[in-house]
């Protein structure tokens, strides 16, 4: 009865259309189900700072393995899906749980990272009372503002500028520093770009696959890293995955790496050993000191 009732909904028949449709029918049911069942958890990605050689800060990204569908279901998937109903908020919301219990794990055992960084959907922040709701829930878990970023990506943003703009300086008010991420694909207005209270700068992955070969990403990662120095906001390259990048990304300017190179996402448990290990770990010290300095 589903296939009749979209037939009267789409005046062109596809079958690519409609195989989507149902496919997207199909996840939205399952996330609504999986939020239920709490089949949701979190990884977390380590950024590697180039000042101090260490990984202070993390990524938080959700992760499914639905029972449902019996698959994992990447983010890529299943985001885009939760935003296109109001799904996204009631996701965000026990992502933001997910995501201040674990920092509140992490400080009973004195493990202190500078930031956890939180991804946000645009309707989540476009929602009246998304910083009360945040606060609350991490007031509830004893974590501070000042141990979490929020990643706001540079299409949200340009889509509300004024109102986002708002927003995200009650925020940085209120002890939450901002990040903008998969930046270089949308299109940002330098006017607002000096408006945002902006701390970090994420130069979207597609930018830096090609590094080695590509002149054109090349061009664009160095004007987008001194734009950055110039303005005081820290800059990070997302989806470095060989040596020669971070080389390059190191010498352009770039101050902070987060991809496959140094490390993939993981579960909480992996990260405390990862980075115990990579401070202490020989091979790491030998890639600073002998290749990169
Ligand atoms: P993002 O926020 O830009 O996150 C970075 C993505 O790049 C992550 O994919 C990460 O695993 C991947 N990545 C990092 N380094 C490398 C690398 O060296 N090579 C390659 N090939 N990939 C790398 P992931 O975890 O699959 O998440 C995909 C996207 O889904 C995220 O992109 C974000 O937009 C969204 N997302 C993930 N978790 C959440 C969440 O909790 N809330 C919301 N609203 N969105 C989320
Ligand atoms: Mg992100
Ligand atoms: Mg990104
Ligand atoms: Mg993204």
């Amino acid at each position: 009865l589903a296939k009749k009732q979209r037939k009267t909904d789409i005046s062109i028949y596809s079958p690519d259309i409609d195989s989507q449709l149902s496919n997207d029918l199909l996840i939205a049911s399952a996330i609504r189900n999986a939020l239920r069942n709490k089949e949701f958890h979190m990884v977390y990605q380590p950024q590697y700072d180039f000042s101090n050689h260490k990984f202070n800060a993390v990524e938080a990204l959700i992760r499914w393995n639905s029972k449902e569908l019996q698959r994992t279901v990447s983010p890529y998937e299943f985001i885009p899906v939760a935003e296109a109903s109001s799904l996204i908020i009631k996701l965000g919301y026990a992502v933001i749980e997910m995501v201040g219990q674990q920092i509140s794990e992490w400080n009973k055992q004195e493990i202190k990272f500078d930031r956890v960084s939180i991804n946000i959907s645009p309707k989540q922040l476009q929602q009246d009372d998304f910083q009360l709701q945040l606060e609350t829930i991490l007031k509830k878990y004893g974590v501070s503002p000042d141990q979490v970023e929020l990643e706001i990506t540079e299409t949200t943003l340009m889509e509300h500028p004024e109102n986002s703009i708002h927003k995200l300086e009650l925020l940085q008010q209120a002890g939450f520093t901002i990040a903008i991420d998969d930046f270089g694909t949308g299109y940002s207005s330098m006017q607002y770009l000096a408006d945002i209270p902006l701390s970090k700068l994420k130069i979207d992955r597609a930018f830096i696959t090609e590094l080695e070969t590509n002149k054109k990403n090349q061009l664009i990662v160095k004007m987008i890293t001194d734009m950055a120095l110039a303005m005081n906001f820290t800059v990070l390259a997302e989806g470095a995955e060989t040596l020669d990048q971070v080389k390059r990304l190191n010498t352009m300017g770039c101050h902070m790496i987060q991809g496959y190179y140094y490390a993939k996402p993981m579960p909480s448990t992996d990260l405390l050993s990862f980075i115990r290990e990579s401070h202490n770990s020989a091979a790491i010290g030998e890639f600073i000191n002998g290749t990169i300095e």
